[in-house]
């Protein structure tokens, strides 16, 4: 619950007053977080409208790519035994997404990790670090080669795969929201704030700002109320992925939620977080997850060869802004009060 609402307070320059402009914010709770679309436009009804029908987006693609609703098609999917499966048309883009940044990434997004996340229990009243045995029997199914795109949405998994989408959700949630707000006749929203849950989409005119950029804090991982950095953005998307944000605490050490999927324990790179700038929201969040795995040196490197914009915070308080930031937003550090540096 708290870092929802401290999330909430990194969103500056919304003051309360959207000028002249009619707007409307809908706040939600799907895919497992707390979710707002806020939307500017030239009449309250449209901005209304336009936010309503953002929030129903994002609720019909929840059981697209929802592995615990019963009646979605990655369940049906994952509880296949193996057998071809048809799935909608979202499903079948959001894993050929999935695999294509596991390919990208070497491995380090994998989006075949539910074996485990069940194991280690995260986000369930029985967190535990598991045995090293179920540990290594649970690695035995992860593996994206394991997953054969057959094309027609027809989908096998091999090997007892199970898919986790959860690496990319709420990024290509956030896509879905941001063409159907490019699919709004002119004038219905000329600008909107999109948060859902740690993924942001910026889009259009910032109406605090006299439609100017939106700017996005980057949270300090050690209280994520406060910000050290701030990103000025516009028709793009800011993710973070952070240990602060799910995890569970066993003698005296923290177990966070993103696995590295060759150890099968939560990634210890010592990083923070990472926050990715990218017009894509799917490959934001998909980024920020890989680059947590990959840690600082390797992460930057990647960065550096794949044009990705992405800010690193790690343990000792350093802050890393790779190459690709300086084009994708204004960048400003402020976390000098707080103990952080610069490393820029
Ligand atoms: P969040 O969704 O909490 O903002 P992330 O985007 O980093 O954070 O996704 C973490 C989620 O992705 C985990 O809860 C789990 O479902 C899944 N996951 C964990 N490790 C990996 C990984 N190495 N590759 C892909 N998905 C992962
Ligand atoms: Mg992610």
């Amino acid at each position: 619950m708290k870092r929802i609402f401290a999330a909430f307070l990194l969103l500056l320059g919304l003051a309360g007053c959207a000028g002249q402009q009619a707007s409307y914010t809908t706040d939600f709770f799907a895919m497992d977080t707390f979710m707002s679309v806020s939307v500017y436009g030239d009449k309250q009804d449209d901005a209304e409208q336009t936010a309503v029908a953002c929030e129903q987006a994002v609720n019909a693609l929840e059981p697209a790519l929802s592995r615990t609703r019963e009646d979605g098609d990655l369940y049906r999917l994952n509880h296949a035994g193996g057998a071809v499966c048809e799935v909608s048309e979202d499903t079948y883009a959001a894993i050929e997404a999935a695999v294509q940044y596991a390919e990208l990434t070497g491995g380090a997004f994998d989006p075949t990790m539910a074996p485990l996340t069940d194991l280690w229990g995260i986000n369930t009243d029985n967190a535990h670090v598991p045995a090293q045995a179920e540990i290594d029997e649970a690695l035995t199914h992860v593996g994206y080669q394991n997953i054969k795109l057959l094309g027609n949405n027809q989908v096998q998994l091999e090997n007892g795969a199970q898919l986790d989408l959860g690496g990319i959700g709420k990024g290509f949630a956030t896509d879905a929201v941001s063409a159907l707000l490019a699919q709004q006749p002119e004038g219905a929203a000329t600008g909107a704030l999109v948060q859902l849950g740690g993924n942001i989409g910026a889009f259009g005119d910032n109406p605090s700002r006299d439609g100017g950029n939106w700017v996005v804090g980057v949270a300090d991982p050690d209280n994520n109320a406060e910000f050290v950095a701030t990103v000025e953005v516009r028709d793009a998307s800011v993710v973070t992925s952070g240990d602060y944000e799910r995890y569970f605490e066993q003698d005296g050490k923290r177990y966070h939620h993103i696995f590295d999927p060759e150890t099968g324990y939560p990634a210890d790179t010592g990083l923070r977080s990472v926050t990715v700038i990218d017009q894509n929201s799917t490959r934001a969040d998909a980024m920020t997850t890989a680059l947590f795995v990959m840690g600082l040196d390797d992460g930057l490197a990647f960065c550096k060869e794949n044009n990705i914009a992405a800010v690193f915070i790690t343990a000792d308080k350093q802050i890393y802004p790779s190459d690709a930031v300086a084009s994708a937003c204004t960048y400003t550090f402020l976390g000098e009060e707080k103990g952080y540096t610069d490393a820029q």
